[in-house]
């Protein structure tokens, strides 16, 4: 873990944008680490995973999911969770509600939204969304609190590209905004920017970075 890193990476970002710091594949020691250190919002994208780090430490550590979340999984995370930022289909939205109810809280959501060149990223387009907002399923739910937007650029070096689908990803927040939210206070995140391209996502208006590898180092995907 670089300590370093994270100060600089702290005193970098502007007043108005937090740090999700992306724990997935870190042990819960350095977790706690960085706990100490002050942070504490942790990002994760496995619901299991998340479920056995939330027990065994501090619980005023704000959760955030982050990854593809199956229906399935909902029930691991839906007592405590901070944010889900990926909320990709109405189906998901549902069983988070459901799940919400059970535990008799209200969950944060952000609708993630495909921005990038790639097929394999996740992800709602405005119309699919639009198609969602404006059905009578959604109006229902009640125990599920939109928050804003998610969305992921195109793993590139070219940088014009990813500065250009983080500002259409604005540009979608601002819409959706405008036309479905303009009496929800709490729909005021942009989620988007990680270790290799938050500066650009901060210049174009993100509120969330998502964080991993620049603090906690490189991750093992074989354990
Ligand atoms: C892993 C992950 C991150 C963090 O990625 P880094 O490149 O390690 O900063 C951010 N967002 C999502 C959705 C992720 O899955």
């Amino acid at each position: 873990m670089n300590i370093e890193k994270y100060d600089e990476i702290r005193a970098s970002l502007p007043a108005g944008v937090r740090l999700v710091a992306v724990s997935k594949f870190k042990p819960a020691e350095d977790i706690s680490a960085l706990y100490q250190h002050g942070q504490r919002v942790f990002g994760e994208n496995h619901a299991q995973e998340m479920k056995a780090k939330h027990e065994v430490l501090p619980q005023d550590i704000e959760w955030h999911f982050i990854g593809h979340l199956q229906t399935n999984k909902v029930k691991y995370i839906a007592p405590y969770v901070s944010l889900i930022h990926s909320i990709d289909s109405l189906d998901l939205l549902k069983e988070v509600n459901k799940q919400a109810v059970k535990n008799n809280r209200v969950i944060p959501c952000l609708l993630q939204f495909h921005i990038a060149d790639e097929e394999t990223k996740f992800g709602f387009s405005l119309e699919e969304c639009s198609a969602m907002l404006n059905s009578p399923d959604f109006q229902e739910l009640k125990n599920v609190k939109i928050h804003g937007v998610m969305g992921m650029a195109t793993f590139t070096d070219n940088q014009e590209q990813v500065r250009g689908e983080f500002r259409h990803l604005h540009q979608i927040f601002e819409e959706l905004k405008s036309t479905y939210f303009a009496q929800n206070p709490d729909f005021k995140e942009i989620s988007m920017g990680m270790s290799e391209d938050f500066p650009i996502a901060v210049e174009e208006g993100s509120t969330l970075v998502r964080i991993g590898s620049a603090i906690f180092g490189p991750r093992d995907y074989s354990i």
